[in-house]
Formats: C-alpha cells, sequence, structure tokens
C-alpha cells in the first residue's frame, strides 16, 4: 500500500454491522428488515426498533433516496476528506435516514428534496463507502 495514501476512518463495527458493511463492499448494501411489521432499520440491531420483534432479516435497499440537510464543508478535518467537500442527510425509500457525500452533480440551489441514487465510492485506499448521485 502506498504509505502516501489517505486513510479512510474504518467502520465503526458494533455487534450488529458486520453484515450491511460486507454488503457495502459488494456493492449492494443491505439493511435490516422487520419481518414482524416491515420497518426497515439503520443502524443494525438486534431486533426491531419500531415493534420489538427480534425476527429481522438482511435485504437489499432499492437505492433510491431524498436529501433532507446538507452542508458543505470547507475546513479538512480527515485527510481522506480534503475540502470543501459535503455531507447530506438522505431518508432511504425504505425509510431510514443516512449521512452521507453527494458525488458528481450537485444542485445549483436548494439540496432539500433532491431525489438521488445510491451508488459506491471506492476510496484510493480501497475501502467501498455507501455515497449518492442525483437521480436521473
Ligand atoms: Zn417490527
Amino acid at each position: 500500500m502506498n504509505t502516501d495514501t489517505a486513510q479512510t476512518p474504518s467502520p465503526v463495527l458494533g455487534l450488529y454491522d458486520r453484515p450491511m458493511w460486507e454488503s457495502i463492499r459488494k456493492r449492494g448494501m443491505h439493511l435490516q428488515c422487520c419481518q414482524g411489521c416491515g420497518a426497515w432499520q439503520y443502524p443494525p440491531g438486534p431486533g426491531c426498533t419500531a415493534c420489538l420483534s427480534e425476527n429481522v432479516v438482511w435485504r437489499p435497499v432499492g437505492g433510491g433516496g431524498t436529501i433532507l440537510s446538507w452542508v458543505i464543508f470547507h475546513r479538512q478535518y480527515l485527510a481522506a476528506y480534503p475540502a470543501p467537500y459535503n455531507v447530506i442527510a438522505v431518508r432511504i425509500d425504505e425509510g431510514p435516514v443516512m449521512i452521507s457525500n453527494l458525488e458528481g452533480d450537485t444542485p445549483s440551489g436548494n439540496w432539500i428534496g433532491q431525489r438521488v441514487a445510491l451508488t459506491y465510492a471506492e476510496m484510493p485506499d480501497g475501502a467501498v463507502l455507501p455515497r449518492f448521485t442525483l437521480a436521473a
């Protein structure tokens, strides 16, 4: 590995996160879905936060979402994220809210309400992250 390559911060792996990050690495993100009430949840956990069922299964998400909020950072905090860079809050179509980045074209005005599509970014150090692009 090139030692000059900025290292992407590693995911913080709790007890239930590994299947999600493995699915992201394979570029087909899965989240937990409750077999009892149908609710999707993120972050992953031991059971459904809506109905308390322990019967949750990993299912692929559809990849669509809507931007709830956004910000552009003009100060660099991490070597892997040179400024300026954006951060977006996306409500994916399944319901959960994820924090990510918008890649490619950006809206000229307000970003809130813009439809986005899930994509996967391979960082210079090989890490794969879920990101979003404006929906066609
Ligand atoms: Zn449930």
